[in-house]
């Protein structure tokens, strides 16, 4: 399958539109922008998978009451470099900034911290978050998981065990300077990027999906069933797994989402899924880690991680290949060009979006 990226939406029109979807749909002016702000964000960096594509499902939630509106989160317990943080299924664009904010801070006087989210709506582009840090001056490490989540097979099984579980490990830069930004889920593909293959987006991997009975695949049916045009995908519906990445390596590092994210925070793990439970909604865990790099071996850190980039970059090149990049380059790239030029989307993820607007009363910028 071929990428078909055809309609082209300016940055801003794109914001006004999204923005305006949220907010009829229920939440506060604020928080409506905010979630647009960041779903626009992924799709700036490239990362389509947790971009306005999400929109549909997000409106969807908020319906069946899966995520609440215009949520502050809760201070479970604390102490000067720790807090456990419960995010009482507040939209993650929401309780997922005031959890960083809170790390950070308490990062920046003790020199580190510690922060263990629980039951947040969707929280996107773990990126955001390490960004957010990295804005601070903060090194920042985060491992995710899905309650009850399960999407992803671990090395040398077939059944759903992990949700797909990222991990970001984020590196301040000079002023200005986008961070080194290491961002990626810990299965070969995002679910979202099975959404978008299945939207007739870039196509998967050849060793993306797994069967039930072992073979392995590429076709989005795997996970979500039988394909309609446009219509609500379901991993639900499908009976085979994403696979992790890296083989046991991959798998290994998923499973430890799992005990960090899910154990740890009192989130809970992916699985075992509740019989009774009758719809999927995504509570993200997310354990994170912010460290202050004064307090730590180098007088001088953002200049030598810099100057080891770059010698990172000076490599030799392998046959076929342009240009090594360090971690967060795509994605800055990306955002560049992007901003100038607008954001690409599929026709049915855009049609999609459209029919969520109109079912609100809202209609779709020319
Ligand atoms: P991916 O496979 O595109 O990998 C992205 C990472 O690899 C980035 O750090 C990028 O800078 C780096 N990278 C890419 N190409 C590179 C190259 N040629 N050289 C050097 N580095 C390179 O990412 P993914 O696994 O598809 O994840 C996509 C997004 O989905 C992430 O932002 C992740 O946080 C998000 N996600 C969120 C959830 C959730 O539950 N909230 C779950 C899964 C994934």
């Amino acid at each position: 399958m071929a990428d078909l990226p055809t309609h082209i939406i300016a940055v801003d029109t794109l914001q006004r539109f999204v923005a305006e979807i949220f907010g009829k749909a229920g939440t506060s002016g604020e928080e409506a922008a905010r979630i647009a702000h960041h779903l626009i964000g992924a799709n700036l960096t490239g990362h389509d998978s947790h971009g306005v594509i999400r929109v549909p499902r997000y409106v969807q939630n908020l319906q069946d009451g899966d995520v609440v509106a215009n949520q502050q989160v809760e201070i479970v317990t604390e102490g000067p470099t720790h807090a456990v943080i419960d995010g009482h299924m507040g939209f993650g664009q929401t309780v997922g900034p005031q959890a960083v904010d809170f790390g950070i801070a308490k990062a920046k006087q003790a020199g580190m911290c510690i922060i263990a989210l629980r039951n947040s709506g969707h929280i996107g582009r773990i990126g955001d978050w390490g960004e957010r840090a990295a804005e601070q001056g903060l090194v920042s490490l985060h491992f995710v998981n899905v309650y009850q989540g399960q999407l992803v097979a671990p090395f040398g099984g077939v059944d759903r065990r992990f949700s797909t579980n990222p991990v970001c490990i984020a590196i301040p830069m000079e002023d200005g300077a986008p961070p080194l930004l290491l961002d990626f889920a810990t299965s070969v593909v995002a679910e979202g990027k099975v959404l978008v293959a299945s939207n007739g987006g870039k196509a998967l991997p050849a060793d993306a999906l797994i069967g039930p009975d072992g073979t392995i695949s590429d076709d989005p049916a795997t996970l979500y069933g039988p394909l309609t045009p446009g219509g609500p995908r379901s991993a639900g519906n499908g009976p085979g797994s994403i696979r992790a990445f890296g083989d046991h390596k991959g798998s290994g590092i998923a499973f430890m989402c799992e005990i960090l994210a899910g154990v740890l925070t009192g989130g809970g793990t992916s699985g075992p899924v509740d019989p009774d439970r009758t719809r999927r909604r995504i509570a993200n865990g997310m354990f994170s880690i912010y460290l202050d790099p004064h307090r730590f071996g180098s007088s001088n850190f953002v200049a030598e991680a810099r100057e080891y980039a770059n010698y990172v970059k000076a490599s030799r090149l392998a046959h076929g290949v342009d240009e090594v990049l360090v971690p967060g380059e795509p994605e800055s790239r990306a955002r560049a060009e992007r901003l100038a030029n607008g954001v690409p989307l599929q026709v049915d993820t855009w049609n999609s979006i459209v029919a969520t607007a109109r079912g609100l009363g809202v209609s779709a910028p020319n």
